[in-house]
């Protein structure tokens, strides 16, 4: 996804094999960027572009003119199996698919609006209806939505009117209040914004400062003692590009022309990433969606106007390639001359500059603080480069031939063109080591835009836990959180709102301790020697944290979350291929591959018995399977075994599934157990877990525990988001309403 697709890679690897030996020098031996883009852009044939062009298109990204019918007829279906979310998803599809201004797009727009009403989104609904109307909505039909509109109005009003009584009864209740909690919790964490800005370095607190060293680089040092859940830097991402997620299948004659699937590309803003049902597509093609018109607007003046009529082509070339083009885009929004002037000298430097300062000594979060993330050029193979540059040059040219185009017909076109495009490639000599060297500084820098996904597993309405997943939604670049070190047991957190990153500190800092966050490789998910071979080879280091420096000399024991235990007496088993008894008076041993086998075994029953909770049937059939793993895992696994912890989830699950609170709660807090030993008492997992176990205690109205656990889980959850996160105000929503005891029904 980062990269080009493989039949690209492949492609470009072999021209690469078959190249002279004196050519391959040349690139091998370039000194710059320069010279590494305009050696292989000259080997770029035409032949090579028309294969490329092949791949691209394979992406359906065009408007499609069958599209739109297909898909309502598609949302339809869904609406009439009353699956409204589906329905939505199905409508936006049509909706992306329809030309500005014409029947199909109106009529996509009013169905997602009957959609989006049973769902019991009447603003959006609202706004759909104006798209509906904006776009020509036909008489003949206009009753039966202005009747929608009309129970929209009256629902939202009921509703304002309700949350007015509310707050009445609150302020009648003022004098008798019966908020139980301290207010202590909130202090402290109310800083969305940084409290004091870092004079030094914009968008950090003043709890930090950045220090220089010839040898070890830069990095980023406390300068008073910090508690966990400070804010230490709040940053805009310089440049940000939607992952596409799983890709849309390229077309082949077998397959379906058009997918049905949802992918985060229609559920999420392409500008801003804000989770919504209702977007509004690109006028020029169907893959672009935004969750309004401003955005849109925005995103086509900044760049889609540039991107836009490349089509397939950057889904091709990989979200890398992506990122690269757009930094450069938006690059020629900040002061031009100035950017082209260091660019020149910056790309046709070698790769030993280090990070500077503007002008006014302050590193600022802008196109020149990118400019210098270092690229490593010299540490990436041979063939890696060929493949960047040619990637490259192959989209420099495509952007030449559309901004041609775009000449010649933007006399009759009415969308304003923006003038970025038609410089770009009278600069190509510049612009193109530019984004070769994004490229290449993406490997190491590319910060990994995330947000948890909570999946509800909801039978009913009553029974609702949530389950929570990290996903990858996008991948950008910050120069500001670049400046942090890795470290694979990291003293802060990482956490994004849009396309804005937050750095917490996730324990106490003293004053002078380096501030470390995790690259990826985390202790808590691979072992030493996996790390820091991840480390070495992406990012050129070897690692030497502290948890590094601690799992070389434990290394033999393995965590205990990977632990066997002796089926005789219990104590955990230690060895490489055979393993014996740490225990000094037993004698038991097996080998490996045997005990491997068997956890092979039982992770298959027990995905076996998830996929029967998710199917949501045939519940007690996995509950006996679970059971089973259960037992089987007690004679061969440690108690903190991660299968352990998935079983012990599962039939929590299972349990809050047939409403059997206890048994739930039970289970989850054996799962509890096992977060806890792998990810740490107040990591961000726990906080995650601790959550469920609220929702199982809240859900089964068992207030003092669900008090409780919704306390510890705000406490957790509160250093790694702050406030405003969705599952910290989902916790105050909880807490309100067993505090409001017994329930009064609503007017
Ligand atoms: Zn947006
Ligand atoms: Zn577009
Ligand atoms: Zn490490
Ligand atoms: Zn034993």
């Amino acid at each position: 996804m980062d990269l080009p697709v493989d039949e690209w890679k492949s492609y470009v690897l072999q021209k690469w094999s078959l190249l002279p030996k004196s050519t391959q020098v040349t690139v091998c031996t370039a000194e710059t960027l320069s010279d590494i883009f305009l050696h292989s852009s000259s080997l770029l044939q035409p032949e090579d572009e028309m294969f490329l062009k092949r791949l691209s298109s394979g992406y359906l990204v065009g408007k499609d003119p069958g599209a739109p019918l297909f898909y309502r007829e598609q949302g339809n279906k869904k609406f009439q199996e009353k699956d409204y979310m589906g329905a939505t998803v199905l409508y936006t599809k049509g909706v992306s698919h329809s030309r500005p201004n014409t029947e199909d797009i109106s009529l996509c727009y009013a169905n997602r609006s009957a959609a989006l009403f049973r769902l019991g989104q009447y603003e959006t609904c609202l706004q759909d209806i104006t798209r509906a109307q904006m776009h020509g909505y036909p008489e003949r039909l206009q009753l039966k939505m202005m009747l929608r509109k009309a129970e929209c109005l009256v629902t939202l009003g009921k509703r304002q009117e309700s949350t007015l009584c509310r707050l009445k009864r609150k302020v009648q209740e003022k004098e008798n209040p019966t908020e139980t909690f301290p207010a202590a919790l909130t202090t402290g964490f109310e800083d969305m914004n940084l409290r004091e800005e870092n004079e030094q370095i914009s968008c950090a607190s003043s709890s930090v400062t950045l220090c220089t060293d010839p040898l070890k680089g830069r990095s980023l040092i406390a300068t008073k003692d910090i508690l966990p859940g400070e804010l230490l830097v709040r940053e805009e991402a310089f440049v940000s590009v939607l992952n596409p997620g799983e890709m849309p299948p390229r077309r082949n004659g077998l397959e379906s022309k058009w997918d049905t699937r949802v992918t985060n590309g229609d559920l999420y803003c392409h500008r801003c990433l804000k989770h919504t049902l209702a977007t509004v597509p690109c006028g020029g093609c169907s893959y672009a969606k935004y969750c309004s018109q401003e955005c849109m607007q925005q995103a086509w003046d900044l760049y889609h106007s540039a991107e836009c009529p490349l089509g397939g082509l950057l889904l091709t070339l990989g979200v890398f390639c992506h990122v690269a083009l757009r930094a450069t885009l938006l690059a020629r929004c900040e002061d031009v001359g100035n950017v082209t002037r260091k660019l020149c000298g910056e790309i046709s430097n070698r790769d030993i500059c280090l990070p500077k300062s503007d002008v006014n000594g302050r590193y600022e979060s802008n196109y020149n603080a990118v400019l210098h993330l270092l690229p490593h050029t010299r540490n990436h193979s041979p063939e890696h480069k060929f493949l960047c540059a040619l990637s490259v040059a192959a989209l420099c040219r495509q952007l030449e031939a559309a901004s041609l185009q775009t000449l010649t017909t933007s006399l009759k076109s009415s969308q304003p063109e923006a003038a970025v495009v038609p410089a770009m490639c009278q600069e190509s000599h510049i612009w193109g080591p530019a984004m070769l060297r994004h490229m290449l500084q993406l490997q190491c820098n590319a910060q990994a835009i995330t947000i948890i996904q909570q999946t509800v597993n909801q039978r009913s309405k009553e029974n609702i836990i949530t389950d929570s997943r990290q996903v990858r939604l996008a991948t950008g670049l910050f120069p500001v959180v670049s400046l942090l070190n890795h470290s694979c047991s990291p003293n802060t957190s990482v956490s994004f709102v849009s396309t804005v990153a937050t750095v917490r500190a996730s324990q106490p800092i003293g004053e002078g301790q380096e501030i470390l966050h995790c690259y990826g490789p985390h202790e808590s998910r691979m072992g030493v020697a996996e790390r820091q071979q991840k480390l070495r080879s992406q990012y050129f280091f070897d690692c030497d944290c502290l948890a590094c420096q601690n799992g070389k000399r434990r290394a033999a024991a393995g965590p205990r979350w990977e632990a066997f235990r002796c089926h005789r007496c219990g104590e955990l088993m230690q060895g490489d291929d055979v393993l014996s008894c740490g225990r000094a008076s037993c004698t038991e041993s097996a080998s490996r591959d045997h005990l491997v086998s068997r956890l092979q075994d039982l992770q298959q029953r027990v995905g076996k018995a998830q996929k029967l909770l998710r199917n949501g049937k045939l519940t007690e059939r996995a509950i006996q399977l679970l059971l089973g793993c259960q037992h089987d895992a007690e004679s061969f696994l440690s108690a903190e075994h991660s299968l352990v912890g998935e079983i012990e989830d599962a039939l929590a699950q299972a349990y809050a599934a047939l409403g059997d609170w206890q048994k739930s709660a039970a289970h989850l807090r054996k799962s509890l157990r096992v977060v806890e030993v792998r990810h740490g008492p107040s990591s961000v997992e726990m906080g995650h877990e601790l959550f469920k176990l609220a929702q199982i205690f809240f859900n089964g109205f068992a207030i003092p525990e669900a008090l409780n656990t919704i306390q510890k889980a705000e406490k957790v959850l509160l250093v790694h988001y702050g406030r405003g996160n969705d599952e910290i105000q989902e916790l105050q929503k909880m807490k309100s309403c067993l505090l409001d005891l017994p329930p009064v029904p609503e007017g």
